[in-house]
C-alpha cells in the first residue's frame, strides 16, 4: 500500500465550517495524528488508529506523521482553522527539509480550513476587507523584539492587524505590551476585536477601543483584531456596530 500524509484543517470549531473535502481526508485516513483537543473533534472509527500528542511538540508529530506514512499509512495530521496558518503543514515542511531523503517522495497534500481571523471577521462585519496582516504573537520561536517591530510595523504602514497565540498562562504579559506599542501609534478610537471560542459553544466576543484594550480579555483560545485607522464602523439600532475596512483608500488619507 502507498502510504499519504495530508495535513488537515479542521476549521475553528463548528462542524458546519468544516469543508467537504477535509470530511473526505479525514474519513480515508488509517491514522489520525494531532493534539488531542484536536482529534476529540473528530468523531470516532473503528478503522483509524488515533496518535494523540502534546500541544507543544509539533515537529516530534510531524516527524511521527512522516514516519506512518512512509511505512505506507493513509495519515491525517489535524490540525485547528487552517493547516498553513501558524499549524503543522510548517511544522511537516521543516522535519521533510531536515529529515532523510525518502520522507521527499511521500505524497503530501495540504487540505485548507478556515482560519481564525477570517471566521472572527465574519461576526463584526468585514474588517479584513482592504490590506491587513497576520501575526503571531508568541515568543517561543522568536524574539520578543522582532514581534514587536512588526507590531509596530503594520500599525504605522495602516495593516489591519490579526493577531494569533496572543495570550496564554505561560505568556500573560506581551498583549499588554502590545497594546502600548499600538497606542502610540494608532488613536484611540481604534476599534479591537477580542473572538474567543469562535464557532464553539462558549463563542464570545467583545469589541473596545484601544484606549481602553486590557490583555486580560484574552486567552489561548482567542483571535485579536485591532483595526487601522481606516477601519470604519456602522451603528445598528440593535446589536453591536458593524466593523468594515473600505475596499481602498483616498490618495488624500494615505
Ligand atoms: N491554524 C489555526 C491557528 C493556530 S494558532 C488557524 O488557522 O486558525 C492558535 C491560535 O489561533 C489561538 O491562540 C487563537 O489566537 C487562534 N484560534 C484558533 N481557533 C480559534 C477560535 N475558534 N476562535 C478564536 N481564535 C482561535
Amino acid at each position: 500500500m502507498r502510504g499519504c500524509l495530508r495535513v488537515v484543517g479542521l476549521g475553528p470549531g463548528a462542524a458546519t465550517q468544516v469543508t467537504p473535502q477535509a470530511a473526505d481526508a479525514l474519513a480515508d485516513a488509517t491514522d489520525l495524528v494531532g493534539y488531542q483537543t484536536y482529534l476529540d473533534r473528530v468523531a470516532p472509527s473503528a478503522h483509524q488508529r488515533r496518535h494523540a500528542s502534546d500541544n507543544r511538540e509539533e515537529l516530534d508529530r510531524a516527524r511521527h506523521a512522516l514516519t506512518l506514512a512512509a511505512d505506507g499509512a493513509r495519515v491525517a495530521v489535524v490540525s485547528s482553522g487552517d493547516p498553513g496558518v501558524f499549524a503543522m503543514a510548517a511544522a511537516v515542511f521543516e522535519a521533510v527539509e531536515m529529515g532523510p531523503q525518502h520522507w521527499r517522495a511521500i505524497d503530501i497534500q495540504i487540505i485548507p480550513g478556515i482560519t481564525a481571523m477570517m471566521a472572527a471577521a465574519a461576526r463584526i462585519g468585514a474588517p479584513l476587507g482592504h490590506d491587513f496582516c497576520a501575526i503571531s504573537l508568541s515568543d517561543n520561536l522568536k524574539p520578543w523584539t522582532l514581534v514587536l517591530r512588526r507590531l509596530e510595523a503594520a500599525a504605522t504602514a495602516g495593516f489591519v492587524i490579526a493577531l494569533y497565540n496572543p495570550a496564554s498562562k505561560a505568556r500573560p504579559w506581551q498583549l499588554d505590551a502590545a497594546f502600548d506599542a499600538l497606542r502610540l501609534r494608532l488613536p484611540d478610537t481604534t476599534p479591537v476585536m477580542f473572538a474567543t471560542a469562535v464557532g464553539r459553544a462558549d463563542e464570545h466576543i467583545d469589541v473596545v477601543d484601544l484606549s481602553v484594550a486590557e490583555g486580560n480579555r484574552a486567552d489561548m483560545r482567542t483571535l485579536v483584531i485591532i483595526g487601522s485607522r481606516h477601519i470604519r464602523r456602522i451603528a445598528r439600532p440593535h446589536g453591536a456596530d458593524w466593523l468594515y475596512s473600505p475596499r481602498g483608500v483616498p490618495e488624500d488619507c494615505a
